[in-house]
């Protein structure tokens, strides 16, 4: 068979300065494996000569994948991994701040039984401010979704090409993967990685990238608990602010009865109320998600069979 063995993908957006050096210290490390290997670089719409750089590499293990436009590297990396043909896939940055040289044992980590490896920056080489605000983020995804891998968001990493049947990456959900992929059983390990300072071109994230990261973690959140039952969420939501409602309006009652005091000026009349009309809107809208989800699932599933014997 003449199928690659491992793929190599790489989104590229605006790397001009970096794209031949990886290439170059990329294929010496992939050569030395003797495995049949295929290098795929996906250009996310560069505006600078990236394209052309790869252009003039002549490589047959090299497959280029054009975007019409920056889609983002969520987008890249799922093209790159539906077009990769090898059992392992790895993934990395295209700016040379992840290291060819750590891809070996990535691999070799893999084959001891696992699905994924996750590469940890464990000295990582960027500002202290995205430093920072990543540490943060790594207490709220721990917090939230109970995610203990350092680094989610190193993009080096080795899967197993089974990993993305039946997963679309969308929005910025790649650093999100390591948790999806757990959500899904896959089994996912760490492995401690270099990091290197980006020498040419420009981050495309600045540090409040975080605060995006907080919305898609909620919705990672929300799948992972909730994609098949959404009803539980809103319908408890609904629950509990319709009986406070409830409740308030009950008390105001007795004001009015039974103290025989005048309720017409009480703030408290007004959050009542608001709170039995955002308990029924709430109730509706877990029916409307419940209806959705079924379509949904009609097309796919929720669950992952790892075989059939
Ligand atoms: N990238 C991409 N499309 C984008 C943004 C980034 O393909 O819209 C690529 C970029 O070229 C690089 C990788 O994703 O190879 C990581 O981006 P960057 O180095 O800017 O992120 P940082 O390391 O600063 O977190
Ligand atoms: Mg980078």
């Amino acid at each position: 068979m003449d199928e690659p063995e491992i793929s190599v993908v790489i989104p590229a957006y605006n790397e001009e300065g970096n794209i031949f050096f990886l290439y170059k210290k990329l294929s010496n490390v992939l050569k030395s494996l003797n495995k049949k290997y295929e290098i795929i670089f996906v250009d996310d719409g560069s505006k600078d000569r990236s394209l052309e750089v790869l252009k003039k590499i002549k490589d047959k293990a090299l497959k280029i994948i054009v975007f019409r436009r920056n889609f983002g590297q969520t987008a890249a990396l799922d093209a790159g991994f539906k077009h990769s043909k090898g059992k392992i896939i790895i993934a990395m940055d295209a700016d040379l701040q992840n290291d060819p040289e750590d891809i070996p044992r990535l691999i070799s980590k893999l084959k001891k039984g696992y699905d994924c490896v996750s590469g940890w920056r464990y000295k990582r080489k960027d500002s202290l401010i995205k430093k920072f605000f990543s540490f943060k983020a790594k207490i709220i995804r721990k917090l939230i979704a109970k995610d203990n891998v350092h680094d989610s968001g190193c993009t080096l990493k080795a899967y197993r090409k089974k990993c993305f049947e039946n997963l679309t990456l969308y929005g910025e959900m790649h650093r999100f993967i390591p948790l999806i992929l757990s959500i899904k059983g896959f089994k996912v390990g760490e492995l401690k990685v270099r990091h290197h300072y980006r020498r040419l071109g420009k981050t495309k994230y600045g540090p409040l990238r975080v605060f995006r990261g907080f919305l898609d973690l909620l919705v990672v959140k929300f799948w992972m608990q909730y994609s098949t039952r959404p009803i539980h969420l809103f319908g408890g939501l609904g629950i509990m602010s319709g009986l406070s409602g409830l409740i308030i309006g009950l008390y105001l009652l007795y004001i009015k009865f039974i103290l025989q005091q005048g309720i017409a000026n009480r703030p408290l009349l007004m959050l009542s109320v608001l709170l039995v009309i955002l308990g029924v809107q709430f109730i509706m809208f877990g029916f409307l998600a419940d209806i959705m989800i079924k379509l949904y699932y009609e097309k796919t599933t929720n669950y992952s069979i790892k075989e059939i014997l």
